[in-house]
């Protein structure tokens, strides 16, 4: 029988290794700035075109390539940042895997320019596929001009998986964002499509927060920084009024590498935890700097989860350091945790962390309460879902069985728009029979309304009844049965911090249906020429930017459409809260309106809307 094993081609292999750096024209975004970085450059400017699956070009001011340098730099395996084992534990540049370069001609078609400081002429190379086009001297500027054009054009199945532009999109802001965050001494620019939407000039690390995060942010950071032989940290956290509903403004850099780490940010929230609200999130912009020989940096391919040596003491050291910060600003009169005993003598605090104290450090009673405490940060992170009260719903909702499922299934995975084409009449039985039979009906504690119905009674959830009518009011109004908008006599503007500013100029289409009229003026600003009948006067762009917040929390969930996330926002937003009081009228229209829904017994989000007490049940329960 003839042999069978052959050496794939080197193109197919590129291919396949491409598919654990190259994920999305983000996943290049992230390798070409971060070789920009590298190669020392102070001024790093990145072009996108069609979210970056047409184009994604870097042009950098750093060191550039000879001619040799610049072919060989597409090799797999190819790299200048490390020559063996050993080297791998003293990592400074943020590549060092020699695979990127390689990736990226096997999945795209790639045009370099490049050209050593000093040197007369540059390099131009043009190669597709893995195959060398092109390859001739050029006048060009120092440094390097890489451009990536056409994504997948060979890989049709991975072309076909990549997201909607805004999606892409934003993955390619996000990524932006963490390269920029981490080296505020270098401009960086993001032009899309021709329209700047980032010009970043070097400064200090709170500009840098300020001008991506935005300006609300400027007199609201509170410095971190401590100090050991052990490890460093440094950076900023927000004052505990600015926190949000999202996640969003969280960084973690270790050794100026962007991490995702669910452990360290748990150090953080705990030292937030007795001065925010719970789903709150607050902002952190953490710099960790550690000895390279801790950390094993080459677990994940695009290196975005690290190990380190010892977890705990890490944790140890950003909560008492956070905690510290958050102290010593008093930024609350009656902050009161027992920081002066626990906190500020814990070694990782107060004094340099060296390898026998991190011994008596684990014997802590801080050390104790933090690895308990631990165990649930997982659980914790997943309830993220927040809107989605499983247990709640277990427990209340009068159709128990599948009701909860088949909401959770309405949305979940009908990610494409076409959802919107019927979207209430997903076999819902509506529990007509539960309708209020009388028009007497009492709020308590100014958020629940009592009713009597046919069965016995039902216990109302005002905001979540709100939520639902709304709802399906914009739902309606996406079908063709708009909104009506009242002008603004004195059109707002509103400024937005960049990355917000690419999201909202992605809803305006859909935005206008629901009868808010927004302008984009470009640079991150937009003016509000008019909004829902319903808004006060005044509140327009306090309602919008609130709305903003929740749809980006509800972005976590890759899941929904776009629109269905803005629907749920709007909903959200413009339901009447808890605690408000409803004239006579208002109860009326409100219970009126609840019992003309399509579905009236759950929120969009699947939270129950209201309970009923059956007459039968009341009687039993007095022993009758
Ligand atoms: P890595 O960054 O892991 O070394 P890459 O495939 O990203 O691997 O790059 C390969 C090599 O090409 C780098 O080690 C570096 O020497 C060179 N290189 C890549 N991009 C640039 C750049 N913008 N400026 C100078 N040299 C670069
Ligand atoms: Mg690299």
């Amino acid at each position: 029988m003839a042999d069978i094993i052959t050496l794939l081609p080197e193109n197919i292999a590129n291919q396949i290794a491409a598919g654990e750096v190259i994920q999305r024209p983000a996943s290049a975004v992230k390798e070409l700035l971060e070789n920009a970085v590298d190669a020392g450059a102070s001024e790093i400017k990145l072009y996108i075109n069609d979210a970056g699956k047409s184009l994604v070009q870097v042009i950098d001011n750093g060191k550039g390539m000879s001619e040799t340098d610049a072919r060989m730099s597409f090799e797999r395996h190819a790299t200048s940042k490390i020559k063996n084992i050993d080297d791998l534990f003293h990592i400074k540049t943020m590549g060092f895997r020699g695979e990127a370069l390689a990736s990226i001609a096997g999945v795209a078609q790639v045009e370099l320019k490049t050209k050593k400081t000093g040197e007369s002429v540059g390099t131009y190379i043009e190669i597709e596929n893995s195959i060398v086009k092109s390859q001739q001297p050029v006048a060009t500027d120092e440094g390097t001009n890489i451009s990536m054009k056409n994504l997948f054009f060979n890989v049709p199945a991975r072309r076909n998986f990549l997201k909607s532009n805004a999606s892409e999109l934003r993955h390619i802001v996000d990524e932006f964002i963490r390269v920029s965050m981490s080296f505020p001494s270098i401009f960086f620019s993001l032009t899309s499509n021709g329209q700047e939407v980032f010009h970043l000039e070097k400064g200090s690390l709170k500009q840098r927060i300020i001008q991506i995060l935005g300006n609300n942010y400027s007199s609201k950071l509170v410095s971190v920084k401590e100090e050991t032989d052990y490890m460093n940290i440094s950076g900023f956290v927000g004052k505990p009024e600015t926190t949000k509903k999202t996640r969003g403004d969280q960084y973690f850099f270790v050794n100026n590498r962007f991490i995702k780490s669910a452990y360290l940010n748990h150090a953080v929230m705990n030292a937030f935890s007795d001065m925010i609200a719970k789903d709150s999130f607050p902002m952190y912009t953490l710099f960790i700097d550690i000895d390279p020989s801790r950390l094993d940096i080459n677990v994940h391919p695009t290196k975005q989860e690290i190990k380190f040596e010892d977890e705990k003491i890490i944790y140890a050291f950003v909560q008492s350091a956070v905690k510290h910060a958050l102290a010593q600003y008093s930024v609350t009169p009656t902050l009161d945790f027992e920081l002066d005993s626990a906190i500020q003598h814990t070694e990782a605090v107060s004094q340099p962390f060296t390898q026998d104290k991190q011994f008596a450090a684990t014997g802590s009673s801080l050390y104790k309460t933090f690895t308990q405490k631990n165990q649930a940060h997982f659980i914790e992170s997943k309830s993220d879902i927040g809107h989605w009260d499983a247990n709640l719903l277990q427990q209340n909702l009068p159709e128990k069985k599948s009701l909860k499922i088949e909401l959770a299934l309405e949305n979940v995975g009908k990610s494409s728009d076409d959802y919107f084409q019927n979207p209430l009449k997903n076999n819902h039985q509506v529990i007509a029979s539960k309708k209020p039979t009388t028009e007497d009906f009492i709020q308590i504690h100014k958020s629940f309304i009592l009713a009597q119905n046919e069965n016995g009674f039902i216990v109302i959830h005002q905001q979540n009844a709100h939520e639902r009518i709304l709802y399906e009011r914009f739902v309606n109004a996406i079908k063709g049965k708009p909104i009506s908008v009242q002008r603004s006599l004195f059109p707002v503007t509103i400024e937005l911090a960049p990355a917000d500013a690419v999201l909202l100029a992605d809803l305006l289409l859909d935005l206008a249906l629901l009868g808010y009229q927004v302008e984009n003026f470009g640079h991150n600003t937009f003016v509000i020429q008019g909004s829902p009948a319903d808004i006060t006067d005044g509140n327009e762009k306090a309602a919008l930017e609130k709305m903003l917040e929740q749809y980006k929390h509800f972005n976590m969930e890759a899941s929904f459409s776009k629109r269905e996330k803005l629907l749920r926002s709007m909903a959200w937003q413009q339901s009447v809260k808890a605690g408000t009081l409803l004239s006579e009228k208002e109860l009326n229209t409100l219970v009126e309106d609840l019992f003309n829904c399509e579905i009236n017994n759950t929120t969009p989000n699947g939270k129950p809307v209201f309970l009923e007490f059956k007459k039968e049940e009341l009687g039993k329960m007095f022993g009758r």
